[in-house]
């Protein structure tokens, strides 16, 4: 067994009694999640995967899905025309917040936010509602190695519920930042929360942003390179809802959480890690995946900036079998 392998048992071990935190209510379907599921999961950028708890437990990815959007959008409409429909300036707002446009450009803030998101998921390129969510899955399919489905039932909840992210897209209509049919986007933004995902799914889509937008497995490009970096800058500044300042401090990686419980992070040119507990802080955040990912961190010095202790410790633990 890797070092990895042992301290990933160990934290399952060490949080998968933490009861803080609740899970999502304001999405009715959500509120079904087992509070005990726990998973860990991490997946290296050669395709090697390593896991504790519930890793197969299906979940809907939520905002985690905004990642992939973005990219999308700016593969299918170049980054200056996403640009001016969005912002890549964090808020401090939390996950349900009403939206605040920028004073003068009028764009949403960010795409990790439901107005910036459903913003840029409407730039997805289709000559037509099925034609985008068909572009949506196949690109969930790229990243994912296997097949995608959408959750019906939390679909139908979040579409006849979802009414702060209708009013959200209709300002931004009148401010000319989504085009005029709204309910399509609103539509194709709420289907793409509602995709099936698993922890050792969302580890391999952070791999392969890890791995420069390649599929660690199937070796397919599942986004253009280049639009990695604007990704990852989005990710580490606006990834984790009001907690974003103090999870770069304290984590340091590129990240995005969802209510329904997932995390992933990206460990630049290693590896992609993704934690999923259904119970939530009051910012939308994992109470057991901020821990587990404090912890990771800190073991394997994985902080850009901690230059102490060199990414290396973290590669030696996925091969290693001695204690070091
Ligand atoms: N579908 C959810 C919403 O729009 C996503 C929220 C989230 O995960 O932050 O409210």
């Amino acid at each position: 067994m890797t070092l990895l392998q042992r301290f990933l048992d160990e934290l399952y071990q060490r949080y998968h009694t933490l009861g803080d935190g609740t899970v999502a209510s304001y999405i009715p379907e959500l509120k079904k999640a087992d509070p005990n599921w726990f998973g860990i999961s991490v997946v290296t950028v050669d395709g090697r995967v390593f896991g504790a708890g519930d890793i197969q437990q299906k979940f809907t990815i939520q905002s985690v899905s905004k990642v992939f959007a973005f990219g999308l959008a700016l593969e299918s409409q170049g980054r200056d025309t996403v640009l001016e429909k969005v912002g890549v300036e964090p808020t401090g707002d939390p996950f349900n917040s009403l939206i605040r446009l920028d004073e003068d450009s009028k764009r949403p803030f960010n795409p990790m936010i439901n107005a910036g998101a459903i913003a840029t998921t409407s730039l997805i390129k289709g000559s037509g509602p099925t034609s985008k969510l068909n572009n949506l899955l196949s690109m969930f399919e790229r990243y994912l190695g296997h097949e995608v489905f959408i959750d019906m039932p939390t679909f139908m909840s979040e579409r006849s519920t979802g009414h702060r992210n209708r009013a959200m897209a209709h300002l931004m209509l009148h401010f000319d930042m989504i085009s005029h049919d709204i309910n399509a986007a609103l539509d194709l933004y709420f289907q793409q929360c509602s995709v099936m995902v698993t922890c050792q799914d969302l580890a391999m889509m952070a791999a392969t942003l890890a791995n420069k937008g390649k599929q660690p497995v199937t070796q397919k490009q599942a986004v253009n390179p280049d639009y990695v970096r604007d990704i990852l800058s989005v990710m580490y500044t606006c990834g984790m809802y009001n907690r974003a300042g103090e999870w770069a401090y304290r984590v340091g990686i590129p990240a995005k959480s969802g209510v329904s419980g997932g995390i992933l992070a990206i460990v630049p040119g290693k590896a992609g890690i993704a934690t999923f507990s259904p119970l939530i802080d009051k910012n939308g955040n994992s109470v057991r995946g901020i821990r587990v990912f404090e912890e990771l961190s800190r073991k394997y010095g994985l902080h850009l900036f901690d230059l102490s202790m060199g990414r290396c410790v973290f590669s030696k633990a996925t091969q290693d079998t001695s204690e070091s």
